[in-house]
């Protein structure tokens, strides 16, 4: 059974609607996922990962699909740093999303984690594989996720709030005014750079994995 607000997010979902405007530069699918361009990139090279149904986080995934998962997250994490030459990931487990259905953020960045969290390694947890937030999930109902390479660690919630991520990792990554993706949508000339960096990807990604 769903309650009102649940039924609510699901009509509005971007990420259940496979004709939405997120899902309008796919990269490829498995059966129960998919990678695309994220269409308000930080940087070249922005990838989401995102579960064909609704589950609102990675720690929500049923067991059944983590491998699969694993498999596309690691397909991509090498697809970046070949081409991209690094790469950074993130999640907001339930806390703080704009978008209320799972999407694993996926760039090029190879800055110091201190650029993301200046408050300090006192809010870093740092954890072994995206896997340990299932359990973390489990026992806290929410997380902050993010990695800079191979170094993977959770943020203390209690600074979360919308966006937390995007608008620091594009201040990392100097593209400031692309934090904000809604304000971003309006900005004709932003969009543009932003097109041009998706087929940047796109073709890049064409030609590795649909050469023939
Ligand atoms: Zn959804």
């Amino acid at each position: 059974m769903q309650d009102f607000s649940t039924k609510e997010i699901l009509l509005n979902c971007p990420h259940c609607d496979t004709k939405s405007f997120a899902l309008k530069f796919p990269l490829c699918d498995t059966d129960n996922f998919f990678a695309t361009c994220d269409v308000h990139p930080l940087t070249k090279g922005h990838i989401l990962i995102m579960p064909k149904k609704h589950f609102s986080c990675f720690g929500e995934y049923p067991d059944s699909i983590i491998d699969e998962f694993d498999t596309l997250y690691k397909k991509c994490s090498e697809f970046l740093v070949e081409t991209y030459g690094s790469v950074s990931s993130f999640e907001h487990g339930k806390i703080g999303q704009t978008v209320f259905h799972s999407h694993i953020q996926m760039f090029p960045y190879s800055g110091s984690e201190k650029a993301i969290i200046p408050e300090g390694h006192s809010f870093l947890t740092k954890i072994q594989s995206i896997l340990d937030l299932k359990w973390i999930f489990k026992e806290k109902d929410m997380y902050l996720f993010f990695s800079i390479g191979k170094n993977m660690w959770t943020v203390d919630t209690s600074i979360g709030k919308p966006r937390f991520f995007r608008d620091r990792f594009a201040h990392a990554l100097h593209n400031p005014k692309r934090g904000n993706w809604k304000e971003m949508r309006t900005n004709a000339l932003l969009m543009k750079k932003a097109e041009e960096d998706m087929s940047d990807l796109l073709n890049k990604w064409n030609r590795k994995f649909k050469s023939s």
